[in-house]
């Protein structure tokens, strides 16, 4: 067998499902033997401290089955999960970003809790079948029969996680939800809103039941906050292509006059033209090039001879804040932008960076 480096240094693997590494954090297992420890020191009995240990293998491999759901139904639609990890806070699943459809995002985030409520059922009826049912009683209690006390943990787990609250599982989902309906923006906004309409009441109850739940109501809210504005920079920037930006204004003959060429200036803002020859670029000409033409060759030069000939190309999928980025190292003016082999428009930098600055004061 091979040995498998774990993914955080701090975890042990634990195996491997369908290509997704389990993973367990060393906190996960300390927090469990110190259990047992503190148990044993305390004088319970062999018996006690069995179920004990029983329960705590059970919780962790029903956290295990809660992500792996994320992670196979993930995995239909093509996004890889690097690992899955079991902690003292609960299992993480590692799994690339997922798209913005509402159908992947909305089956991905509801297949943790649908595992958790199946297991839920199966082991109720499991208990039942065996007329061991009854109601949750404390995990050191020698009277708990393990198939119902985790039957009670897997339907907490899975309705835990159906809370409509960011980054609960429930959250994510009415955000898919409303996302059928609207941009992923606004759906971000409005689940967040009811997130922390959740949180205002949960603070009121705080008032009767103390400043844990009044913390709790504190982190509902900056999440809800949190998440909204982290979807709605990667917005601004990520989701612009440079097709949705680009300029598809008029363009230059390579073989016309700089006065012909100036009547175009002037009768557009934009500063810098492909020049043309056919359907191929040959050049570019901004304002610059331009004037230096006209004093050098007069009004009857030609644009290709005062065009500059140097410039640089990005397709038309090429995500905005990446085009920004080479034309910042490049101190390029303007891209041109291609489709295939074929011109398609052109980004003037003047464009890019009044769309940035708007992002950026939407961030605040
Ligand atoms: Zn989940």
């Amino acid at each position: 067998m091979k040995k498998r480096e774990a993914h955080n240094s701090w975890s042990l693997v634990l195996g491997e499902v369908a290509g997704i590494q389990l993973e367990v954090h060393v906190t996960f297992a300390l927090v469990a033997v110190w259990a047992l420890f503190a148990l044993a020191r305390r004088g319970a009995s062999k018996e006690v401290l069995v179920l004990v240990a029983t329960m705590i293998l059970g919780v962790a491999v029903s956290l295990l089955l809660h992500e792996l759901g994320h992670a196979l139904v993930a995995r239909m639609f093509g996004l890889k999960t690097r690992e899955i990890s079991l902690t003292p806070m609960g299992g993480f699943s590692n799994i690339d970003e997922m798209p913005e459809t509402p159908r992947v995002q909305l089956l991905v985030v509801l297949a943790g809790p649908a595992v958790s409520l199946l297991l839920g059922g199966l082991l109720f009826a499991i208990s039942a079948a065996r007329g061991e049912l009854r109601g949750p009683l404390p995990f050191n209690d020698t009277n708990a029969n393990p198939v119902t006390q985790l039957a009670w943990f897997n339907v907490v787990l899975g309705g835990y996680n159906l809370l409509p609250i960011f980054p609960m599982d429930g959250g994510r989902a009415l955000r898919a939800g409303f996302s059928f309906f609207m941009d992923y923006v606004r759906a971000t906004r409005i689940a967040s809103r009811i997130a922390q309409a959740l949180s205002i009441a949960l603070a009121l109850a705080g008032l009767e039941y103390g400043p844990v739940v009044l913390f709790t109501a504190v982190w509902i809210w900056m999440s809800a906050r949190s998440e909204v504005k982290t979807v709605r920079t990667r917005h601004a920037l990520k989701s612009l292509l440079a097709r949705d930006v680009m300029v598809t204004g008029p363009t230059l003959d390579a073989d016309s006059t700089l006065e012909d060429a100036s009547l175009v200036f002037r009768k557009t803002f934009q500063s810098e033209f492909p020049v043309m020859r056919g359907t191929d670029v040959v050049g570019v000409m901004g304002f610059k090039e331009l004037v230096s033409g006209l004093e050098k060759h007069g009004a009857q030069g030609l644009v290709s001879a005062a065009m500059r000939t140097t410039f640089n190309g990005v397709d038309f999928r090429t995500p905005l804040e990446q085009v920004h980025q080479q034309m910042k190292d490049a101190s390029d003016p303007m891209v041109m932008v291609t489709r295939g082999e074929r011109y398609a428009g052109v980004l003037p930098q003047q464009n890019v960076d009044e769309l940035l600055r708007i992002a950026k004061a939407l961030e605040k």
